[in-house]
């Protein structure tokens, strides 16, 4: 008999795919015990877009919210999402930031680091998992899983095996923008199954609204763990409902052994978040609909919301169809890169300017041209030359590491910000976010000696723990 290794998504991505990952601290701290009984695999809660999100838009300390759910969640394992060389932010970082960072990440409390690279291209890769494994973590390296030329099961296939060669404990199958079909999920896992010995486990959206056909053909094929995302943070752009999928295999070969009536008292506690989050305007119900158009355009949940909101607030909601047909078509031009963090952004950004200045290319993100210079690594087919010459001009293009081309820098961010500096962590929320985590230092400050100054008389507690 077969268990099923269940990880809960509700603590990241789940939110971040509803509700542009707004869940506070205090929203979770109730269930957090309860969380903690079921005996989930792991519990997904750190990580992704949560680190830039506490910071950014809650003034919220994310080490901080990490110690708090290591405290309250001693049995589970935990489990964040990390961009590789990209770390949690938006650009390549030297090595020794990047180690100082799995470093912190497993002290505080994380014991499964799912590291992914948004080329596939494993040179990215290779350091992340070194100093996971080097801190004793679980290194679990995701595929980011697209179509398009190329993206053939050969090709899957042997980045796995590539992958198994890094020494990584485990493979994700990462299908961040819910293009898996049941069938083709079944395939594919039963191919990746039979090349790999390590784990493999299944990650989808529930976007296109196949996500649990794919997740029960994933398990006909023999995958290891699922993720999935208690119900009323689930379906629409995030994951299979944690309750059904414990159901739907219950008393089989392949039972997850959790326990209904635990998880349903779960699920009471997020139903009253949903109701306030629909209130507050946070979780469009938008959002919840089954989308076919993510077969069509490749979007992931996450960026799909992202989108939504960038035309919202420019007051050009109504150009989101003609967007949604421009991504394909900066894909296709950047040489098919996955669509997710940072790519993405990158490309979906890309996007928004070919359509709102009326002329493909005519401005370009510095982001974009650095993409086809190869400073993010190496992209899934060779972008045109010509293209190339458009965007960047003479500039360089590069096919080594990109962070080798990278100097130490860790020191120097080090004496950047030293001014602010309250724990050791803090240097690693400057090295990602200067910008926004100095504001967050502010702040932090004026609360703690008020604005004066003068250090305040009771500090005030703002996480129960
Ligand atoms: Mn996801």
């Amino acid at each position: 008999m077969k268990k099923i290794g269940i990880t809960e998504t509700v603590l990241r991505d789940a939110h971040q795919s509803l509700i542009a990952t707004r869940m506070p601290i205090e929203d979770m701290l109730p269930i957090l015990n309860k969380l903690d009984q079921v005996g989930y695999y792991s519990l997904e809660c750190w990580g992704g877009a949560t680190f830039d999100a506490c910071l950014r838009f809650l003034n919220e300390d994310p080490w901080e919210r990490l110690r708090i759910i290591r405290k309250n969640c001693p049995n589970t394992k935990l489990q964040m999402l990390f961009r590789g060389q990209n770390m949690l932010g938006y650009r390549h970082y030297a090595d020794d930031v990047l180690e100082y960072f799995v470093q912190r990440s497993v002290a505080n409390g994380i014991d499964i680091i799912r590291i992914f690279d948004a080329l596939n291209d494993l040179k990215n890769l290779k350091v992340a998992i070194k100093a996971a494994k080097k801190e004793g973590a679980h290194a679990q390296v995701a595929i980011s899983y697209t179509t398009g030329p190329v993206f053939t099961h050969e090709y899957y296939v042997d980045y796995a095996k590539r992958i198994e060669e890094t020494g990584a404990d485990s493979i994700c199958i990462k299908d961040m923008a819910a293009l898996l079909t049941p069938y083709e999920t079944y395939d594919i896992v039963k191919a990746i199954k039979a090349a790999v010995k390590i784990p493999v486990q299944l990650h989808t959206h529930y976007t296109s609204g196949l996500a649990s056909m794919c997740e029960l053909k994933a398990v006909e094929a023999g995958v290891d763990m699922l993720d999935t995302a208690m119900s009323p943070l689930a379906l629409g752009t995030s994951h299979t409902p944690t309750e059904s999928i414990v159901a739907a295999l219950k008393g089989t070969d392949y039972d997850t052994g959790l326990d209904l009536v635990l998880l349903n008292e779960i699920r009471e506690y997020f139903m009253t978040l949903r109701e306030k989050y629909i209130k507050s305007g946070l979780l469009d119900p938008k959002m919840l609909a089954v989308n076919t158009k993510a077969l069509i355009y490749q979007v992931p949940g996450g960026m799909l919301s992202n989108l939504l909101s960038q035309l919202k607030q420019a007051g050009k909601a109504d150009k989101l169809e003609e967007v949604m047909q421009e991504v394909p078509r900066v894909r296709k031009d950047a040489g098919y890169p996955p669509l997710v963090t940072p790519t993405s952004q990158i490309v979906g950004t890309q996007a928004v300017y070919n359509v709102i200045t009326g002329e493909r290319y005519k401005m370009c993100t510095n982001e974009f041209k650095d993409l086809i210079a190869g400073k993010y690594g190496t992209t899934p087919l060779p972008v045109d030359e010509e293209f190339a010459k458009k965007i960047i001009g003479d500039t360089e293009r590069i096919t080594c590491r990109p962070a080798d081309l990278l100097e130490p820098e860790l020191e120097s961010l080090r004496k950047e910000c030293a001014q602010w500096i309250e724990q050791e962590e803090d240097v690693l929320s400057y090295a990602q976010f200067p910008k926004v985590a100095t504001d967050f230092f502010k702040k932090r400050a004026e609360k703690k000696y008020g604005i004066d100054g003068k250090h305040a008389d009771a500090e005030e507690k703002i996480h129960p723990v």
